[in-house]
């Protein structure tokens, strides 16, 4: 079989370029090792994220994304809410961070709003009102369920699109236009995407190690659906968050933070912990997270984390019911220094990996210019560092 363009991973990754190769007409296959697309695309907070981008052009395609997920909500038929998020602060410096930041990204498209404690109450009446000195609203984020959108873009795209899915076919090679699966079918395409995510192992092994992205493990959970009456609101992100999106570091007093959390709470640091909240169509939370990278990831999943989770989100929001219903781990790729990678590996192969925790913010439009624009995205670099 011949197609136009060959994806290889069914993340949202993947989904992203086959969706985008699709609508130009193109003929498109997609090839997914497991039975469904099982890896960090479906076991993320589902938070659509520009304030978490770092000013610039990564800024600008967040905001196109998000327009990209409202248009693909409506095609496939699940909701991408427009919640907004709220950053809690609940000491001093972290209110001075914020400020910094509603002042420097006054000129970014980005609508932000500085507001007291009584205000954070008023919008998010479940923050914790114990040392509460008030927060930054951002009207931009949006919501989506990942497991409810991944399912509904792929049945949209098979069923209404015709893109063909070819899932448990992993593909083990590929070489001159030519894909070959585990099982030793080969397909033709005159252009092939590898989105294989934090698997990248399975393909182009040398070349992804070329562009030293970092495997991260994240440790998440689900609360029990609140009771009646409790609401999340927008999506939460705490003090603590501030140290995790490089989108910060414009702000002087991070460092304030920063320091006052290595010296009190190290084992923050030790496992890369902040907390944010987001919640389910059935009133869910999910709650985490967690980063360990490269060396340190353990196969085996650590209590002493998730009891951290739970310490500092308890110290922020208060749940009206506080039982955990799943646990999980997610892994994504990371690059070191851009907010994404996308290389030309062979003629016509293009790698698109290195998203960290931004894939669901970014990769739509990411994959909407790869393929709008071929020849130029050869070799894309976006720095992380805040414009
Ligand atoms: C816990 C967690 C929370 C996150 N929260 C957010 C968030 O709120 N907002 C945000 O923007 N981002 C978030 N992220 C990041 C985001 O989820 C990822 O950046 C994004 O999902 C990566 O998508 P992907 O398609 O590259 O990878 P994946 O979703 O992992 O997909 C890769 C797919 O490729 C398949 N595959 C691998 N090798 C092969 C092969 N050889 N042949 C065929 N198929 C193959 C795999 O089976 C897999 O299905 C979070 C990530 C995690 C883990």
């Amino acid at each position: 079989m011949h197609y136009d363009v060959i994806v290889a991973g069914s993340g949202i990754v993947g989904l992203g370029h086959a969706w985008a190769a699709a609508k130009k007409g193109l003929t498109v296959a997609v090839f997914e090792s497991n039975g469904r697309p099982e890896g960090a695309s479906i076991r993320n907070f589902g938070m659509v994220w520009p304030i978490g981008q770092p000013g610039g052009e990564a800024r600008a395609l967040a905001l196109r994304n998000q327009k990209l997920w409202e248009e693909l909500g409506e095609a496939a038929g699940f909701p991408v809410e427009n919640c907004g998020s709220l950053f809690l602060a609940h000491h001093d410096d972290e209110m001075r961070v914020l400020e910094e930041f509603a002042a420097h990204s006054s000129s970014t498209r980005m609508s932000l709003e500085i507001i007291s404690g009584a205000e954070v109450l008023k919008r998010m009446p479940c923050a914790n009102p114990d040392g509460l000195v008030g927060g930054m609203f951002s009207g931009t984020e949006r919501r989506i369920h990942p497991p409810t959108a991944i399912s509904s873009i792929v049945a949209y795209l098979n069923t209404v699109v015709g893109i063909d899915f070819y899932f448990d076919t992993p593909l083990t090679r590929i070489k001159d236009q030519r894909v070959y699966a585990a099982d030793g079918r080969a397909w033709t395409a005159n252009r092939i995407v590898v989105a294989n995510g934090a698997y990248y192992k399975t393909l182009y092994p040398d070349q992804h190690r070329e562009e030293r992205l970092k495997i991260c493990k994240l440790q998440m959970m689900l609360s029990v659906s609140q009771p009646n009456g409790w609401h999340l609101g927008p999506h939460m992100a705490s003090g603590l968050t501030l140290r995790h999106y490089p989108a910060f570091n414009c702000c002087p007093s991070l460092q304030q933070v920063r320091q006052r959390v290595a010296e009190t709470m190290p084992e923050l640091d030790r496992y890369g912990i902040h907390v944010m909240a987001s919640t389910t169509p059935n009133g869910e939370l999910i709650l985490g997270d967690s980063h360990e990278y490269g060396d340190d990831i353990e196969p085996f999943d650590k209590s002493e984390i998730d009891d951290l989770i739970l310490r500092e989100i308890n110290k922020v929001i208060i749940l009206g019911d506080v039982r955990i219903s799943r646990r999980w781990t997610g892994f994504y790729a990371k690059h070191p220094k851009q907010m994404f990678s996308v290389k030309e590996v062979e003629p016509s192969v293009y790698l698109v990996n290195g998203f960290g925790g931004n894939g669901m913010s970014l990769s739509l439009a990411v994959s909407e210019a790869v393929i709008d624009q071929w020849e130029t995205a050869k070799h894309w670099e976006v720095s992380n560092e805040p414009a």
